[in-house]
């Protein structure tokens, strides 16, 4: 990366967070909010967001200044080879027109090498013309930060959910054979009384410990989930509505989803005469299958990706992602190209990815890896 790249890219933010705003264009509780939406994100779905605002970044293309902080701050998740999660990040890059001294405002986003397949070249650059830069036209940086962070977040279920059947296999398959070559690792260090109690033995312990364990998890949730709630006014305890009063509750939307079960939402309704309070929880399903609507924010948007021409070791392919909203029927098709497969591994290659060995706590610890892709636009 020339020496003329890399002066234009900030310090990383972590670990105080995920955004670089060197011009001071977000207040302290915007940043704050901000960065709790990124932490949220990377725990549910597991892909990193990191943004920079800037207000110069001299005559640097945004591509190549996306690229360089995209590697330099270390973005992605570190997962085992062949998860699907792996090298999951974006960077955002966003110049406010009125800082910057060729009065030429960018949004920019990178996107890792693991995620490609969600969060597609064309859907960034459209993430950035229709939500982003409406919001930077208005000087509103934290609605356009803000946007940005929605954008990549439903590219990145949206991704999820096209998930294939096959690739869920082929993940599962890769990590219960990483498990077992872990297990037996450490095993071949053990001491005799594992060799005493023997691989079945061993096994029946696991399983129980990962029986209380998802035992407790549980208990917790129902805990969180039914423990009784006061009505603020001062009545008492508000009662859980049934399914079918609750529906009484709800708007169309919120019926809608709790009919194809992609959101729960429970009612607690105060008893006392004459009280109108209310508190509405809403519990997603990340099993049901279905990702946000960008349109009527229901969780009712379903997608479909068909391979118009397959990859080859010499060429890229193309395929067409197809997303539909089941509630509000807002179709939305994109077509990107996939790239070219990689030749066949050497016989021990390991990968050196970043200095950490993981994705949790709240600072970036990714691998860095893009191959420079993104999408964006100038106004
Ligand atoms: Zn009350
Ligand atoms: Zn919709």
């Amino acid at each position: 990366m020339p020496a003329s790249v890399l002066k234009y890219v900030p310090a990383n933010p972590n670990p105080a967070g995920f955004i670089r705003d060197v011009p001071g264009a977000l207040s302290g509780a915007d940043r704050r909010a901000l960065n709790e939406r990124i932490t949220t994100i990377r725990g549910r779905i597991h892909g990193d967001i990191g943004v920079a605002i800037l207000a110069d970044i001299g005559d640097i293309a945004p591509y190549e200044l996306g690229t360089a902080i995209y590697r330099s701050w270390k973005i992605g998740t570190v997962a085992p080879i062949g998860n699907a999660r792996r090298d999951v990040g974006a960077l955002v890059l966003l110049v406010p027109k009125e800082l910057a001294p060729n009065h030429q405002g960018q949004c920019w986003i990178t996107t890792g090498r693991g995620s490609e397949g969600a969060v597609i070249d064309a859907a960034a650059g459209a993430v950035c013309r229709e939500r982003v830069i409406p919001a930077m036209k208005a000087r509103d940086y934290a609605a356009a930060v803000d946007s940005a962070i929605s954008g990549i977040e439903h590219l990145y279920l949206v991704g999820l959910d096209s998930l294939t059947a096959a690739q869920a296999r082929e993940l599962a398959r890769v990590t219960e054979t990483r498990a077992l070559s872990q297990r037996g690792r450490s095993g071949a260090q053990g001491t005799s009384w594992r060799e005493r109690l023997g691989p079945v033995a061993i096994l029946a312990v696991f399983l129980g410990l990962a029986g209380v364990i998802i035992g407790i998890v549980w208990g917790i949730g129902r805990y969180l989930r039914f423990r009784s709630r006061p009505c603020p006014r001062g009545h008492g305890r508000m009662q859980l509505l049934s399914e079918s009063e609750d529906d009484l509750e709800l708007e169309e939307g919120a019926r809608f989803e709790e009919r194809i079960g992609s959101v729960n939402y429970d009612v607690w309704r105060c008893p006392a005469p004459g009280c109108t309070e209310r508190v509405v929880i809403r519990r997603s399903s990340w099993r049901s299958g279905y990702a946000d609507c960008g349109h009527c924010h229901r969780r009712a948007l379903t997608s479909c990706t068909v391979t118009l021409v397959s990859a080859t070791q010499h060429s890229t392919g193309l395929e067409e992602c197809t997303t539909t909203c089941a509630f509000c029927r807002t179709t939305h098709t994109t077509r990107h190209v996939t790239p070219v497969l990689p030749p066949p591994p050497p016989p021990s290659s390991s990968s050196s990815s970043g200095s950490s060995s993981g994705s949790s706590g709240s600072s970036f610890g990714g691998s860095g890896s893009t191959s420079g892709g993104g999408g964006g636009a100038s106004y």
